[in-house]
């Protein structure tokens, strides 16, 4: 195919030229790689759909040649990449939008092999909408497959397994939704979750996941199995103001215990509607209903939200807890959240424990749950039983069983 989508990399280390190059060419784009910052102006042209700008170079910095492009008229999408600060990045991305300039994106680096993959990906589905080559390359379903997948039973949530850091015992699990696509094999939510959002299913997913968990934990329960799900909401939950009623209702529908069901949210999901979420969010609190700050750090006001939102749990997001025994900053990070959490009444619970030396690390900090591929990947509800089984997590299950 000509009609490649093209990308311009400008980044001093020709090392992470070469890297994000690769990664645009896998997933189908063209692009190219310049480490000199004062070849921009020649090469600079507006058939790049999108420009990925390093801030920080030594003879030009991407400043600069923002400024140059705002010259133009540039009408690309622009991705700055930088190893300061996320503040820098930040009034930079507002420095450029002030020129007029498409700032879409913001990374630091260390850039994130994944995180890369899915940036691109997402952008090269939102530029080729419609194009069917570009979607089978990447293996993205169409709407109207997700329209169908909902009735053909073709979305199973899968359950990641989370341990006490104390006990070593089973706490609970996190509800993660997949896509057993006829096509395509399993799809993870990096790739639904921007489907789901495109063709506005999101409340049709939000209610499927809740009932396949409440189903399942009335099928653990009658096993002698009491297994605390937590089901990862979007703002789009929090409009309707019954939702603490109705979850009520499930629960004794389906003869659970209160306390069984816990909601994730992040910080960005609450920040839309915020009178609206915190009436919910207060009265499911009051039901009994836990309630837990998901990615935690990674959003925009965290202390605010924490003070006004009856959070009963904080997840420290991944990002923080995977660099903690390598990144001094990461650390700072991970031990202030717990201090916090702590000194708020919650439970502190670590996402992306990968590694031993993290866990020991977590766990000496007095972090009380762990959830990473270390303890389990997620997985279907059968394996997840036989998984408890195996790690002979069932004696304590069974002590719990009884309210
Ligand atoms: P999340 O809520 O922060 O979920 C944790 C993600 O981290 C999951 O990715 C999980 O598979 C992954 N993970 C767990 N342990 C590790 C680890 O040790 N290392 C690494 N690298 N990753 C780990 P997943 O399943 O791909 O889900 C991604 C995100 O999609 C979730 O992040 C959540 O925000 C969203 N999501 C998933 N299922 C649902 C859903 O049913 N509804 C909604 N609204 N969002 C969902
Ligand atoms: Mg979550
Ligand atoms: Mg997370």
């Amino acid at each position: 195919m000509n009609n490649k989508r093209q990308i311009l990399i400008v980044d001093d280390e020709p090392d992470i030229g070469s890297f994000i190059r690769d990664v645009a060419i896998d997933i189908g784009f063209k692009a190219t790689a310049i480490h000199q910052p004062n070849n921009f102006e020649q090469l600079y042209s507006s058939d790049f759909d999108i420009i990925i700008l390093d801030l920080m170079m030594p003879e030009r910095d991407g400043i600069e040649l923002l400024r140059f492009m705002a010259t133009q008229d540039a009408t690309a999408k622009i991705i700055l990449i930088s190893g300061y600060d996320s503040s820098v990045l930040h009034s930079a991305q507002k420095l450029a939008s002030e020129q007029g300039l498409n700032v879409i994106q913001t990374l630091t680096k260390p850039i994130l092999y994944e995180d890369l993959e899915t940036l691109l990906s997402n952008l090269q589905f939102s530029l080729n909408g419609d194009s069917k080559e570009a979607r089978k390359s990447l293996h993205l379903a169409t709407t109207q497959e997700l329209q169908n997948a909902f009735n053909q039973d073709e979305l199973q949530v899968y359950f990641q397994p989370k341990l006490s850091f104390s006990s070593g015992k089973l706490v609970g699990a996190e509800a993660l939704i997949r896509w057993n696509h006829p096509e395509y094999g399993l799809l993870l939510p990096g790739i639904i979750m921007p489907l789901v959002e495109q063709a506005e299913l999101m409340e049709a997913l939000t209610s499927e996941v809740l009932q396949q968990s409440f189903q399942q934990a009335s099928e653990w329960l009658k096993d002698g199995l009491n297994i605390k799900i937590a089901v990862n909401m979007d703002s789009c939950s929090f409009r309707d103001l019954n939702l603490p009623e109705w979850v009520e209702e499930q629960i004794r529908k389906y003869h659970l215990h209160s306390g069984q069901i816990a909601f994730e949210v992040t910080e960005t999901t609450l920040m839309q509607e915020l009178v609206k979420s915190l009436d919910i969010l207060t009265r499911l609190r009051m039901k009994e209903v836990a309630l837990s700050i998901d990615d935690f750090g990674t959003g925009y006001s965290s202390l605010s939200q924490l003070y006004r939102i009856p959070f009963s749990e904080m997840k420290i997001d991944q990002s923080f807890v995977m660099h903690a025994t390598t990144d001094a900053e990461a650390l700072a990070i991970v031990k202030m959240s717990i201090l916090l959490g702590h000194e708020l009444g919650m439970t502190v619970v670590a996402e992306g424990i990968e590694t031993q030396e993290t866990w020991n690390l977590l766990s000496d900090m007095g972090c009380d749950v762990a959830q990473g591929y270390l303890i389990a990947n997620p997985m279907p509800a059968n394996e997840l039983t036989e998984w408890i089984i195996k790690q002979g997590h069932i004696d304590y299950l069974e002590l719990t069983t009884m309210p």
